[in-house]
């Protein structure tokens, strides 16, 4: 499986960096990871966007799903060439409106998953956990089934212990971690502490950092997440056009 980060900050895009977005690929199948804002220049950089296979979004705030319109869009302009005349968008049930918005006439097609069953898509196995976040947001456990290399994307989410076997030996587990480790009130997302904490508890092999914080020491975040890992793990903080093959 070859991850290329997209868009890794969280809230809002900055300094020419977009939100949640990550680009999945096996076997010639293309799965877009969330849709922030900025995500559809960042993938434009990467590949030409009507070679997708399918888009799946892990909850409906703007920061994952602010360029899923414009996609849309591409895909009404561009009636001759996609790969797919439809572009498959999943996301769950659980907020109709938003559900509802991911199909467009001649562009896209919504489908909901089911967070209790297993969804397969092309080459990928994906379960889903609900995470602890201001609305229904799902976790979502990637397998490739042909190697069983496997991918864990916390979505959005503050810190439950759920998380720990959900990430279980993962080959690489992609983390919330929009908060320094000394963070204090409201917490609707991970610290860096707490990222490596379940890294390290869920023996990962790698961690990567995302939605990340728009200010700040970045170096100084992965660092926190480090030392709370251990040496075992091997800690990254995103940036657009990184690359992972697991
Ligand atoms: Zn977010
Ligand atoms: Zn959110």
């Amino acid at each position: 499986m070859k991850i290329t980060v997209l868009g890794f900050l969280g809230g809002y895009p900055a300094h020419n960096d977009a939100t949640s977005c990550y680009l999945l690929e096996s076997n010639g199948y293309s799965l877009l990871l969330d849709c922030g804002s900025g995500g559809l220049l960042a993938l434009e950089k990467i590949m030409d966007p009507l070679q997708l296979d399918s888009v799946i979004l892990s909850h409906y705030h703007a920061d994952h799903i602010a360029d899923v319109g414009v996609l849309q869009y591409y895909w009404q302009l561009h009636v001759n060439r996609p790969k797919e005349p439809v572009l498959p968008i999943y996301g769950h049930y659980l907020d109709a409106e938003h559900f509802n918005s991911l199909t467009w006439p001649n562009a896209s097609k919504g489908y909901a998953y089911d967070p209790e069953r297993t969804l397969e898509l092309g080459p990928f196995k994906i379960t889903f956990l609900k995470t602890e976040h201001p609305v229904d947001a799902f976790a979502m456990r990637i397998v490739e089934k042909e190697t069983g290399k496997t991918l864990v994307f916390t979505a959005d989410t503050r810190y439950f212990a759920d998380l720990i076997p959900f990430s279980r030996d993962a080959d690489i587990l992609l983390a919330d971690t929009n908060f320094f480790a000394d963070h204090t009130g409201p917490a609707w997302h991970l610290t860096a502490s707490e990222a490596g904490k379940i890294a390290a508890q869920a023996h990962v092999n790698q961690l990567l950092l995302t939605h990340l914080p728009a200010e700040g020491d970045l170096n100084l975040l992965r660092n926190q997440a480090q030392s709370v890992a251990g040496e075992g793990v091997k800690v990254e903080t995103a940036q657009f056009g990184l690359i992972m093959n697991i």
